[in-house]
């Protein structure tokens, strides 16, 4: 199953920000497997999108995201300015998005931000950003709902902000969709087991600080309940070097923080070394069931990006260069590892940058009939 909302692909120069990121990329992986017919001859296929998925669901209409599913798991001081009532008002978001997105360089001047050019305003993004929150959140119930013979599997064409911080937003990342889903599946009673799979070419440096924070009572984040926490695992296959983790922004990050904590199996593949990447991720795998002491989780969150892909365009992705036929094997290596375990997927979009950033996710879906 496949959830798309065309209604959430809006273009980032509209709010004046000048990044490669193609709001062409799901619209062309669903003309692409249009085109293939595989969207019209497997089960897995069927398109929804997220009012299909919530009639599907026996929700009723009205925000299925609302403010207690974000303090479950970011600082209630932080949740509070972007809903523009913290001590700044309504500045409070524009700056919180002013430093999710890099828009400002450090002698105060616009990067990349070009606002007289912008036709909506900024702080809107965030309605967008909650409604990529609620696209994941159903992406995991649509694959818990599914039965029959194989693990549910729903992919969704959005999503993936996988840098969020405790306290603020990272890396084009305001919040973080995966744990604020997880962590509510959780409250709901209807998961208690997750794995966390992190395939982005960038470090899942929000997820493991959450991760490790909600784990500990009394650090930050400690007020969550720590028991549920401990069965959130974590896994991140990444770049060794280049953004989180070049130099610059770990001497920027204090000790303790993002993205100096670990998850709990990372992978690190140097530049050059991609030949490396499908074995070492296969062992990730193992190592990852292995730490859960061989209990099987009741969903896992794949973050699909694809970004590692050799024609990715953004400039911090350029130290892992996957062939498409790599970056097809790597999801299928995840997808079968889950399959023969029986265990449900819902799958994230996260990063991918350029006119070509659809064609790892395309083209991993087009094999699915096969899989
Ligand atoms: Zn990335």
């Amino acid at each position: 199953m496949i959830l798309y909302d065309p209604d959430l692909i809006q273009a980032y120069t509209d709010y004046g920000i000048m990044l490669p990121i193609s709001p062409a990329r799901a619209p062309r992986i669903i003309d692409f497997l249009t085109q293939t017919g595989v969207l019209d001859t497997h089960p897995l296929k069927p398109v929804l999108d997220c009012p299909g998925a919530r009639r599907l669901l026996g929700e009723s209409p009205g925000p299925l995201i609302n403010r207690a599913d974000l303090e479950r798991v970011h600082q209630k001081e932080f949740v509070a300015a972007l809903y523009q009532e913290g001590p700044e008002g309504s500045q409070g978001l524009v700056k919180a998005l002013l430093k999710t997105y890099e828009l400002i360089d450090s002698q105060g001047r616009p990067h990349r931000y070009e606002p007289d050019r912008a036709v909506k305003p900024l702080a809107a993004l965030f309605h967008l950003t909650l409604a990529q929150v609620e696209g994941t959140y159903l992406a995991c119930r649509l694959a818990l709902k599914q039965e029959g013979p194989t693990p549910g599997f729903c992919y969704y064409l959005g999503g993936g902000m996988h840098h969020a911080r405790y306290d603020h937003g990272a890396g084009f990342c305001l919040i973080h969709d995966m744990m604020i889903a997880a962590r509510k599946l959780q409250a709901e009673n209807q998961v208690q087991r997750i794995w966390i799979i992190d395939l982005d070419a960038h470090k899942g440096c929000g997820t493991a600080e959450l991760v490790h924070f909600s784990r500990i009572p009394g650090a930050l984040g400690g007020n969550q309940d720590a028991a549920k926490a401990l069965e959130i695992s974590t896994l991140s296959i990444h770049m060794a070097q280049g953004w989180p983790l070049d130099e610059e922004t770990l001497h920027a990050a204090p000790l303790g923080r993002a993205p100096w904590i670990k998850g709990d199996v990372e992978i690190d593949i140097e530049a050059g070394a991609e030949d490396t990447y499908v074995p070492e991720l296969q062992k990730g795998l193992e190592l990852l069931e292995k730490r859960s002491q061989n209990l099987q989780p009741d969903l896992a969150i794949v973050v699909d990006g694809s970004d590692p892909y050799e024609h990715d365009e953004l400039p911090s992705s350029s130290l892992l260069r996957l062939s498409l036929d790599c970056c097809i094997e790597r999801d299928r290596l995840v997808y079968q590892y889950l399959r023969e375990r029986g265990i449900p997927s819902a799958w994230i979009m996260a990063g991918g940058y350029g006119e070509r950033a659809w064609e790892p996710n395309g083209y991993f879906l087009r094999t699915l009939p096969d899989a």
